[in-house]
């Protein structure tokens, strides 16, 4: 077969239907996509020591055969997970107190890497920092020998060693695909890698000094293109069309003031004013609205909805989930009911009849506030006169999602909302074109969330308080990560969780939803903890984002140092929604409490997000991901400041001389972003 950049990698030996599906859960459709999936970090066994050459005293990464394993209890009850593993020359112990689950985990006859301090225990037994297994017992381990090996993000289902195999293989084959002539825009002062050969070295080091060197170069390229798309959507926005100027009647909107159960906060009125400001200049509005779960987004976003329908216009909401959207049309319903609106409710769900019924009442404008799914965006759907699009949680959406709504009306104002609060600055370099509006503090009666920091010996404790919590009317969550390493322990370690839930607290309906269910059985778990015939709601990272069940007080993450902080205040904002007191509690046996303390200390998104800048880098950060709709992977905005001023420099000296990237030299960029960028298309694509 001739395999195309756009090659699906279900097409590619080893790969099929089945797994292309995982792979398409990490992003991956094509072999371009599989290319550009970088590593996350890379083990270095390149430097590797031999085990008898491993000194007491001093650091050490070591690789070898798991020859035995077990948890021995200590004098003090600590339990201590043990290994001895053996290489050419000889043999080690490894000892890792406290952490007994890793018996799951490591097992007799795996090759594992290991790095930490060599300590004297009745003789040399080293005490991992960090454990990597490298090779089942019946993998094979000549590709892991004296080389730098990445290791990729993964998911349920697919290991980062699989991936890496697969890579492995087609590494060749698919660098001969990779095309070199944007060269001439690389400014030379860089001294940046050719563009095959930094994607070799990115999948393929051979020591850590090339794998940065392929990051810079292909950081470079990214931001150059995130440049590009900025600077052309800047010189767009001030050719387009005029937009739809909206007045303001204050009918609807007082109404909805005097009606709402509750004042607004301080920021929400502040964030309504702006969009207001937006909605009646004759400019389009693009606005992102930021702030933390809980804080009132929805709100200001019905305020502008309404500010549009006073306009006879119609305002459309659009959510990345079914439940989202229910529950969004629900609140909206009981908001507007004393005003006498009626909101659409439009999901894929809904039989054929009923949505043509919908559709027809969107076409003629007899529904004037709509919500739903992607629904809205299929071609069937059309308008009668579209003044408001927002979009929640936007950055769950492609944006050519986003686009293909907008292009639904004639110019309609735009508001995006997202619950990923970023610092400012940060946000002002990554969106470029957008406004933002940041809701910073709690509706008023809000408490935060306690969250406490406990061992695994409270679990008794833990479930007892879950009891009584249940007991009260309230529902709980139980949050199991699934981490990279070992996906299939894991899960099993997810189900066992929920049926030990199920033995130690007979009386409890406890639900498990995880990535292996189908969406529908998942909805299905989800629908019921919504209504409260689930008390307690097992779950691996899936959890909706945006899901409110405000009767749901207690939040427990087992094993909370495997997630990142801004990933922990996201599952924390689960709970804490109701008028009732909310629990976070974090089962931690030892290993990083301080960043865990320092999270309990603090409910502030935008304080997290900082910590947690200052944790993974800037580059890493969720909502920096979305960088004018181009996706950031390489680039750290923290580090890359000097790639960051040449490539805004580079991109607006294109821009100016060649607005369409039509020439010569550019046309494999405007193929690149038309390509890997959906936003490309609508900017580049028309000429
Ligand atoms: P998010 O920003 O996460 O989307 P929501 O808009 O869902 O937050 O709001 C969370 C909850 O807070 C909702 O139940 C909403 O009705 C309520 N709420 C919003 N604004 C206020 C306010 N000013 N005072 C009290 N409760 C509010
Ligand atoms: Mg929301």
């Amino acid at each position: 077969m001739n395999l195309r950049l756009d090659t699906p990698v279900q097409y590619l030996k080893g790969v099929g239907p089945k797994r292309a599906e995982t792979f398409n859960r990490l992003g991956i459709q094509t072999v371009e996509d599989l290319l550009y999936h970088s590593p996350h970090r890379y083990l270095d066994a390149s430097s590797v020591t031999p085990i008898a050459k491993a000194v007491v005293g001093e650091d050490a990464t070591l690789v070898g055969r798991v020859v035995s394993q077990g948890v021995l209890p200590t004098r003090k009850r600590l339990k201590v997970f043990r290994a001895v593993i053996k290489d050419g020359s000889g043999l080690i112990e490894c000892a890792w107190p406290g952490q007994a689950f890793l018996n799951r985990t490591i097992r007799v006859g795996q090759l594992i890497l290991v790095s930490g301090p060599v300590k004297y225990y009745h003789g040399r037994q080293m005490n991992p920092r960090e454990q990597v297994v490298l090779a089942e017992s019946d993998e094979n381990d000549e590709d892991v020998k004296g080389v730098v090996l990445p290791v990729y993000p993964a998911t349920e289902g697919l290991s980062h060693r699989q991936i890496r195999g697969i890579i492995r293989v087609h590494l060749d084959e698919m660098l001969r695909l990779i095309d070199k002539d944007s060269e001439s825009v690389m400014p030379k002062a860089l001294k940046l890698l050719p563009r095959r050969e930094a994607f070799r070295s990115l999948h393929r080091p051979m020591s850590m000094d090339e794998a940065e060197a392929a990051r810079v170069r292909l950081a470079y390229e990214e931001l150059l293109d995130m440049q590009l798309v900025v600077a052309k959507a800047r010189l767009v926005a001030k050719k387009s069309p005029k937009g739809v100027k909206h007045e303001l009647k204050k009918e609807l909107t007082t109404q909805l003031k005097s009606a709402l159960p509750f004042e607004l906060t301080q920021g929400q009125r502040r964030a309504i004013k702006e969009i207001v400001g937006d909605m009646v200049s004759g400019e389009r509005m693009n606005r992102l609205l930021m702030g933390d779960v809980g804080s009132g987004k929805t709100v200001v976003a019905l305020f502008a909805m309404l500010l549009a329908v006073e306009n006879d216009s119609q305002a459309v909401f659009m959510a990345p989930t079914e439940l989202l959207a229910e529950q969004h049309a629900r609140t909206f319903n009981e908001l507007l009911a004393p005003l006498g609106i009626m909101p659409e409710l439009l999901l894929g769900r809904a039989s054929a009849k009923e949505k043509s019924e919908i559709r027809s009442r969107i076409q003629s404008g007899a529904s004037r506030v709509i919500v739903g799914t992607h629904a809205l965006v299929q071609e069937a759907t059309e308008f009668y006169r579209l003044g408001l699009v927002v979009i929640d949680e936007q950055h769950r959406f492609g944006v050519e999602h986003r686009a293909s709504l907008v292009e639904k009306g004639d110019g309609p104002d735009v508001l995006l909302l997202s619950a990923t609060p970023i610092p400012r600055t940060l946000a002002l370099t990554a969106y470029g074109d957008l406004d933002i509006s940041a809701l910073k503090e709690k509706p008023a009666g809000r408490r935060d969330v306690r969250t406490t920091v406990r061992s695994t010996k409270s679990r008794g404790k833990i479930y007892s308080f879950l009891e009584d919590q249940c007991a009260a009317g309230r529902q709980a969550y139980v949050v199991y990560p699934i981490i990279e390493e070992s996906e299939k322990v894991d899960f099993r370690a997810a189900t066992t969780m929920a049926d030990r839930l199920r033995e130690a607290l007979p009386q409890l309906s406890v639900g498990l939803v995880h990535g292996r269910l189908k969406t529908e059985e998942r909805d299905e778990v989800m629908r019921k903890f919504r209504d409260g015939s689930v008390n307690i709601l097992v779950a691996t990272t899936v959890i909706e984002v945006g899901i409110d069940v405000a009767n749901a007080t207690v939040m427990v993450i087992e094993h909370p140092e495997r997630f990142g902080l801004a990933q922990l205040h996201q599952l924390r904002g689960r709970v804490g929604r109701g008028a009732e007191e909310s629990y976070c509690i974090l089962l931690s046996d030892g290993q990083a409490k301080a960043r865990l303390q320092e999270f309990a200390k603090t409910n502030d998104g935008f304080r997290i997000a900082e910590l947690d800048l200052q944790e993974r880098g800037m580059g890493q950060l969720a909502g920096a991901r979305q960088s004018g709709g181009v996706e950031l992977k390489f680039a750290d905005l923290g580090r890359d400041i000097e790639l960051i001023s040449y490539a805004r420099k580079v991109a607006s000296d294109m821009i100016e001389s060649d607005p369409g990237l039509q020439s010569q030299g550019h046309m494999s960029i405007r193929k690149r972003i038309e390509r890997r960028y959906d936003r490309g298309i609508t900017l580049f694509g028309i000429g």
